[in-house]
């Protein structure tokens, strides 16, 4: 035997291995056990012990969703980042809703669980305005469907980018009132 695993409650990896309290060896990593995949580290425990410390994703207390409540690091990394490149705050979790009750349940799930929400457009913002760290945050850039262009108004989700507005204006031979530069 090399190692010991221990199963513990979902944690911010990245947090706890910043914190310098472990002496970490590897990860995190997925990895896949009895229960499916998991996120692990190795730590070396003071008797120079390895020890694997690894959580389910199926542990995490959340609603149900018909999207999905994505805690990987590459995907929580994008989230911190905004235009102006100053502040850098990383979520816990970042939604990817697949309806507009995802953004319901998690707005009611975050305030019973003391935690922030912020919706995140094309984080064109800057000074971290579309960024928490301790809780969620709603990337709305799936949710991009131009649904009409009217001749005094044109109805899109909430994700959709002037870009596509526009473009989608220009096919009627008509353009919005007001740009961004
Ligand atoms: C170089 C540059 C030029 C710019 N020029 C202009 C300009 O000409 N005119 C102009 O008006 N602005 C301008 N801006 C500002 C920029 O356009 C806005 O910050 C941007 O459009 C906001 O959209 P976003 O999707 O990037 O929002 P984000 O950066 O993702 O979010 C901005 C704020 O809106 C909130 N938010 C995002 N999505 C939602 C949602 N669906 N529901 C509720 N809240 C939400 C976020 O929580 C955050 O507080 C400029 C910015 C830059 C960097």
């Amino acid at each position: 035997m090399d190692h010991i695993c221990l199963v513990v409650a979902p944690l911010d990896w990245p947090a706890v291995i910043d914190s310098g309290v472990l002496d970490v060896v590897q990860g995190p990593v997925t990895r896949s056990g009895a229960r499916g995949d998991g996120q692990s580290i190795y730590v070396r425990d003071p008797d120079g012990n390895t020890v694997e410390l690894r959580s389910y994703p199926q542990d995490l207390d959340q609603p149900p969703l018909d999207g999905e409540l994505v805690r990987d690091p590459a995907t929580r990394e994008r989230a911190a980042a905004d235009f102006g490149h100053v502040v850098r705050t990383v979520p816990e979790a970042v939604l990817r809703p697949g309806s507009v009750a995802d953004v319901a349940a998690v707005v009611r799930w975050a305030a019973g669980a003391g935690k922030q929400v912020a919706a995140q457009g094309a984080r064109h913002s800057v000074y971290g305005r579309a960024q928490v760290g301790h809780g969620v945050v709603v990337d709305m850039s799936g949710h991009n469907t131009i649904h009409h262009v009217g001749a005094d108004r044109i109805v899109v989700d909430a994700g959709a980018t002037w870009r596509d507005v526009l473009a989608a204006a220009l096919r009627d031979g008509r353009t919005p009132p007001v740009l961004p530069e």
